[in-house]
């Protein structure tokens, strides 16, 4: 069984329901105007194109790819663009009012968008990859644009795709525009530490969180689940920080060890194993549902959406849970955890250190000038700081979760900018 398909149950259910019953929640603690929570309920723009490929056996497959605008109230819209089966119009929708909310928590002065593309990233051949990649830039170049709308990876792609992309576009529009798309590898504009961004703001949340709590990073354990771009990361700094790292698992194994797990050896494991942890022997092999609900003080559901449910939440151990994953816990999972006194730092601040050092990457390609690896993640951290502890004091100004405090936070700013530019 796969490790990330922990209580599908719920899969199902629309994710865009799931935006709009936190964005409800906070826009009534915070008297939100209803013109304005009228306008963010309703994403600006959506564009669904079909895209014809070639495969290497000669046939025609018509993909589905999809990109919408959420909002670009503070500035122009970004999000990343996911390769997934599960891809439809109602998860992009939902993906990109996040990376709106996700955007004003973290001050960056953008609106959210997020696209994808409908298939088995891991059935398909390179050419295959590329060819499809390059059709999506094609449909997409009126959406796209350096100040219009950026894209980036997320689940299933990565620096790679952002190339293929990039240069598709620039061929479109016969211009050399590098900040048309971040997370790209550094060769063509990348920026130092944008690899293990979402994972290292992972870390900084956390540490943050234990401050808090009045807990030290070497007194405690953690799960984390997913060992991708997210996971592995957030596992590699978290460790270096003196936490012990318990538990870990990815799409085809998960393990366990309450002696810690080394994750340096997992790394090199990952590395040399076609980037999947099935086969590793640091640890025991758990079954996939029990990573989640495992002895830890820390849990880290780095990879999918949905897995924290009314079925496991009354059952997981952690004290601290935070959200490497976009959408990892479902609104009926939210009040189980907050009851058992589980803090829970939610994906739009856990995992918003992805966005910001691609804010990062636009504002190096547009100065043509690029900054050092030490400089990007000092700026990074002090970045992710500031927005963790906002949230933290909106948790006691309107006494509620941090979810829904960086909700609130989020909408504060957003409102400015409905009301300033206004409407027709
Ligand atoms: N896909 C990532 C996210 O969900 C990164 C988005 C970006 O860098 O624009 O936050």
């Amino acid at each position: 069984m796969s490790t990330q398909t922990v209580n599908n149950a719920q899969a199902h259910e629309s994710m865009f329901d799931a935006v709009l019953a936190r964005l409800d929640a906070a826009a009534k603690l915070m008297n939100l105007s209803s013109d304005v929570l009228n306008v963010l309920r309703n994403p600006q723009r959506e564009v669904k194109v079909s895209l014809p490929i070639t495969m290497d056996n000669g046939k025609i497959e018509v993909f589905e790819g999809y990109r919408t605008v959420h909002s670009t109230h503070l500035g122009p819209s970004k999000g990343g663009i996911r390769y997934a089966m599960d891809v439809n119009s109602d998860e992009v929708r939902a993906l990109a009012a996040w990376m709106s909310f996700k955007c004003a928590v973290a001050n960056l002065p953008y609106g959210g968008a997020k696209g994808g593309i409908k298939c088995d990233p891991r059935a398909m051949s390179v050419g295959e990859l590329e060819r499809l990649s390059r059709a999506y830039a094609q449909s997409m170049k009126d959406v796209f644009g350096v100040n219009r709308d950026i894209p980036a990876p997320d689940m299933g792609t990565s620096g790679r795709e952002m190339a293929w992309i990039l240069d598709e576009f620039n061929k479109v529009t016969g211009e050399d525009s590098p900040g048309v798309i971040t997370g790209k590898p550094i060769a063509v504009g990348g920026s130092l530490g944008r690899d293990a961004a979402t994972g290292r703001g992972v870390m900084v949340n956390t540490l943050a969180a234990l401050k808090k709590m009045n807990l030290k990073p070497t007194e405690v354990t953690a799960v984390v689940q997913g060992f991708g771009n997210v996971g592995s990361h957030a596992a590699r700094l978290l460790a270096e920080k003196g936490i012990k790292i318990v538990g870990i698992g990815d799409h085809t194994a998960s393990f366990y060890n309450s002696n810690g797990i080394d994750i340096k050896a997992a790394l090199d494991f990952v590395a040399k194993n076609n980037r999947v942890l099935k086969g590793f022997t640091g640890a025991t092999e758990i079954n996939a549902n029990e990573l989640l609900i495992s002895k830890c003080d820390v849990l880290v559901p780095g990879a999918l959406q949905n897995v924290i449910t009314i079925d496991n939440a009354s059952k997981i151990q952690a004290k601290l849970i935070v959200e490497g994953a976009n959408g990892p816990t479902t609104p009926e999972a939210d009040p189980i955890l907050n009851e058992k006194g589980i803090i829970c730092v939610p994906d739009i601040l856990a995992n918003s250190g992805g966005v910001t050092v691609s804010y990062f990457e636009w504002v190096q390609n547009k100065a043509g000038y690029y900054w050092t690896e030490d400089e990007v993640n000092t700026k990074h951290d002090l970045k992710m700081e500031i927005a963790f502890e906002a949230i933290w004091n909106n948790t006691t100004t309107y006494k509620t979760s941090m979810r829904i405090a960086a909700y609130i936070t989020a909408l504060q700013k957003i409102e400015q900018g409905v009301k300033l530019k206004g409407a027709f």
